[in-house]
């Protein structure tokens, strides 16, 4: 009794690895749980990470009059007023 929790612990701590990964939580799981754990970490470690959770973009926001500038204006086209810099993650993109 004891083997099978530890195994099922196991298969899920390696499917917790998968997340962020191109491989789903689920896949790994089975894998796991059919394949031995083993099998199911060379899996994890084999998939690339997903490209798309970096992107991000960034904009120039005016802290006078709060118009949002592009990303290579550094003054304010409303008042001239110096643009503050700001990064956004795009999260539309993760889940693609
Ligand atoms: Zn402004």
């Amino acid at each position: 009794m004891i083997y099978i929790i530890s195994y099922l612990l196991l298969s899920l701590a390696i499917s917790i690895m998968s997340l962020g990964k191109r491989i789903s939580f689920v896949e790994v799981f089975f894998i796991s749980m059919f394949l031995t754990p083993i099998v199911g970490i060379i899996a994890v470690l084999k998939t690339k990470s997903n490209i798309l959770k970096r992107h991000y973009y960034m904009t120039r926001t005016c802290e006078s009059c709060d118009s949002v500038g592009f990303e290579n204006e550094k003054v304010c086209p409303k008042c001239g007023d110096v643009l503050e810099l700001s990064y956004h993650v795009d999260s539309k993109l993760n889940l693609a």
